[in-house]
């Protein structure tokens, strides 16, 4: 297997949480009778770019498919996200009725819908038919496709191009990176901006969060690679900010390298520095990482055990892909968990995938009043806490099993 960026042979591997179903696949109850299909999560760094990356394993269209459920307007903190974004863009390049914002992996509309309430004219690219109905159904133009060279020329022959093309947890989840970017750099205005955000490898390496990795996520990313990356397709990183989005991401600034009207600011230097202080250009850096999660996984099944034993009830919080990755590592199944809360409706009264425990509406966790809540989704612990505060009511405790067990 050759690196998807730089072609070395790949032979370090990261970490491999052996296998597990496509962490979206809720089950219906049908399908609870039917055979799962497995498939290995094994991921390598590459010791010549530092691209952390996944095998593809099969072709992504079949998990991006109309029964994918996420929905990204179910929560409040990312569309407040989007709103500020959206603020901020305007105001730093005073984009107007007559540019052109494209985002690319546009879900249900979720971002666009503030840059069309300002009159700035948007245009949005999504493959899933489901979520791309509902941004359609808000007025949103959406086309719904997956995004590379071929899309990217096809939408530049009808005269589209984008003044900024943004793309949010979308460049990690490509499994050709080289031809996303390099589409990128087709529909890109001479004078545009690329901005994009993704999960910093160096807060998954820090803060332990392999739970965050899984089969439709690709690649891992480091800024030293990105830069890298873009920069081999004609782009450069003109700014870049870490920001606290799941768990800590990067939002990178791109340019055309043609474009020298734009200055490079201090952060690209300093982020780039601090990432060569930890040492993310020697494999060193990632060769822990197996024996950290495995840390996790024995006091997680030990507390689950424990509780058990004494006969006390434990539920958990939020249906999200991070918390299938952590349960099926973990092998545990819906003898130690009751049930997961889900806001979602389109997840509820499914089954999470491999481990059979049963997604429910908010109203279960009242009426059965469980002893322990564990937050899968720890990016939003404090907005999950404050929301389900209740549960101290009944002496429920809040766990979180990543970065290390924490029992609130
Ligand atoms: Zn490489």
């Amino acid at each position: 297997m050759k690196c998807r960026f730089c072609k070395s042979e790949l032979s370090d591997v990261f970490i491999d949480l052996i296998n597990s179903p496509a962490s979206n696949s809720f089950l219906t109850k049908e399908e609870l009778n039917e055979p799962e299909v497995f498939f290995p999560l094994k991921v390598y760094t590459c010791h010549t770019c530092f691209l952390v990356q996944i095998e593809e394993y099969k072709k992504s269209d079949s998990i991006f498919d109309n029964k994918y459920v996420y929905f990204s307007s179910y929560s409040k903190s990312w569309l407040e996200h989007a709103s500020r974004y959206t603020d901020k863009m305007i105001s730093r390049f005073n984009f107007n009725e007559k540019s052109k914002i494209i985002e690319i992996a546009s879900n249900d509309g979720y971002l666009l819908q503030y840059f069309k309430a300002k009159n700035v004219p948007v245009l949005g690219i999504e493959p899933t038919a489901n979520t791309a109905e509902v941004a359609i159904n808000k007025g949103i133009d959406t086309v719904t496709e997956f995004f590379g060279v071929q899309l990217a020329k096809e939408l530049v022959s009808k005269g589209i191009k984008a003044d900024l093309l943004l793309g949010n947890n979308v460049l990690a989840h490509v499994p050709d990176i080289v031809d996303f970017v390099s589409g990128m750099k087709i529909l890109l205005k001479e004078d545009g901006v690329i901005t994009m955000e993704f999960p910093h490898l160096m807060q998954l390496v820090d803060n332990n969060q392999f739970d965050t990795i899984y089969h439709e996520h690709f690649s891992y990313l480091s800024f030293y690679t990105v830069k890298q990356i873009f920069e081999s397709c004609g782009l450069s990183l003109f700014d870049v900010e870490e920001i606290p989005t799941h768990g800590g991401s990067l939002r990178i600034y791109a340019k055309h390298e043609e474009n020298t009207k734009k200055e490079i600011s201090k952060n690209v230097a300093d982020l780039l520095d601090k990432e060569m202080a930890k040492g993310m250009n020697s494999p060193a850096y990632y060769q822990n990482f197996q024996q950290k999660a495995l840390q996790v996984k024995l006091s997680f099944i030990e507390f689950l055990i424990k509780q058990k034993k004494e006969g006390k009830k434990v539920a958990g919080y939020g249906a999200a892909a991070k918390g299938n990755t952590l349960l099926n590592f973990c092998g545990i199944k819906n003898d130690l968990i009751e049930f997961v809360v889900d806001a979602n409706p389109h997840k509820q009264n499914k089954w999470l995938p491999a481990s059979h425990i049963p997604v429910v509406a908010e109203d279960v966790l009242k009426q059965s009043k469980p002893d322990f809540v564990i937050i899968f989704p720890w990016n939003i612990k404090e907005e999950v806490i404050k929301q389900l505060s209740y549960i101290k009511d009944w002496n429920g405790k809040f766990v979180i099993p990543i970065p290390q067990l924490e029992v609130i």
